[in-house]
């Protein structure tokens, strides 16, 4: 009988660990997998220089592969955002966006994902200082947000923790990118509710950390509202910081823009987020993606202070990220006006809540929020 194929993209250190004791090499073997798969991130067994090529070839006959997802297809913006085909070997296909900052602003992503540290003078060789990669972690999603041109897509299928890994090592391996010199950071806000497919997303967090070298305070995950998931992430030992959409300011409008508010409710997200145990001078991020006329009112932003004050000692470490709606063809709104954006904030700040606008990003190549739907042009 054929025996099925192993891809180790995507295993721990221990699978691997197992593996190369199925196949009778000394332990230090899983350490040198370990490191080449991540920490060089080489895309194939031949890149594998510190094994003997008659271990390789035995790797080969035991059908173990690395299938490096591959880039198919790139789009560069005039601001020079990057949207990332990223293509997997069943012929599903993701987008992955890189954002290069160049003005030593906030992270263009809408969360500041970084520490607040200076940029590396090593880095100033390229044209950015740093930059985010904001990547998929479904194909497609079920939560089926109003707003969002990925919801139009349905749900394909789960990514694994590999397929989440590789769509960041593809990107850096594109910007040969040495990660002790250059400082990205990562959000888990492409395609996909991380928290639907919270095993492999929080592998993947694993091995971005342990592996490819992340640290963990350049990392954000944005959930839609999924609260079983956002008490496991508080229990994790090691995990991004947490972003929630809110998106409305009362349950109506939410369960209009969100379904899952139905079974989630807003108290519920409240409670979930009171609860979450936040690292020294972590932020708890909310974001509101600003619609025309749909929750970008005054009264909309009062309710709003009223969600966050109801947060307790956490309100202190709230911040809202405002970010007005991109457009998208199918999609039923509008984007606010700048005036009414700015008399939104304003509303929030004179509460003594931090609040940000975020600059959209790659409006022109389909690659801002809610704009992932693999458009082919
Ligand atoms: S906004 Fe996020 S959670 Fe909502 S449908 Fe789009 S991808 Fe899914």
């Amino acid at each position: 009988m054929e025996t099925s194929a192993t891809e180790i993209l995507g295993l721990s250190n221990q699978e691997l660990t197992d593996l190369v004791g199925q196949l009778g090499q000394p332990a230090y073997r899983a350490q040198q997998l370990f490191h080449a798969i991540y920490r060089q991130r080489i895309s194939s067994l031949d890149e594998l220089t510190t094994f003997p090529k008659s271990l390789r070839a035995a790797m080969t006959e035991q059908r173990i592969t690395l299938s490096a997802p591959k880039i198919d297809k790139k789009f560069v913006s005039v601001d020079g955002t990057i949207r990332y085909l990223i293509a997997f070997p069943d012929g599903q296909s993701v987008e992955t966006v890189w954002m290069p900052e160049g003005d030593g602003g906030e992270a263009g992503d809408g969360t500041d994902a970084g520490d607040e540290e200076e940029p590396t003078s090593d880095s100033n060789k390229k044209n950015y200082d740093r930059a985010t990669i904001c990547v998929s972690s479904q194909v497609g999603c079920a939560v089926n947000c109003k707003f969002c041109m990925t919801a139009l897509l349905g749900l394909k299928r789960n990514l694994t923790a590999g397929e989440i890994v590789g769509q960041i090592t593809a990107i850096l391996n594109d910007h040969s990118v040495d990660l002790d010199k250059e400082r990205i950071n990562i959000v888990f806000m492409g395609q996909g509710e991380p928290f639907n497919n919270y095993d492999a997303f929080i592998k993947a967090v694993r091995l971005l950390v342990e592996g490819v070298g992340f640290p963990q305070s350049r990392m954000t995950v944005s959930t839609s509202g999924v609260v079983p998931r956002i008490y496991d992430l508080g229990q994790e030992p090691v995990r991004p910081k947490l972003a929630i959409s809110l998106n409305a300011s009362n349950d109506e409008e939410r369960t209009k823009l969100i379904p899952i508010n139905k079974k989630w409710d807003i108290a519920s997200l409240v409670e979930a987020a009171r609860a979450f145990p936040l690292r020294n001078r972590e932020r708890l991020t909310f974001e509101y993606v600003l619609l025309d006329n749909e929750n970008d009112s005054p009264d909309n932003a009062r309710q709003v202070v009223q969600i966050i004050r109801a947060l307790g000692d956490k309100a202190d470490s709230a911040k809202v990220n405002l970010i007005a709606w991109n457009s998208g063809p199918e999609i039923p709104f509008s984007t606010p006006s700048d005036s009414r954006v700015h008399a939104f904030q304003k509303i929030l700040i004179d509460a003594g809540i931090p609040a940000f606008i975020r600059r959209p990003r790659g409006r022109d190549i389909y690659a801002a929020c809610g704009q992932l739907k693999r458009t082919q042009s």
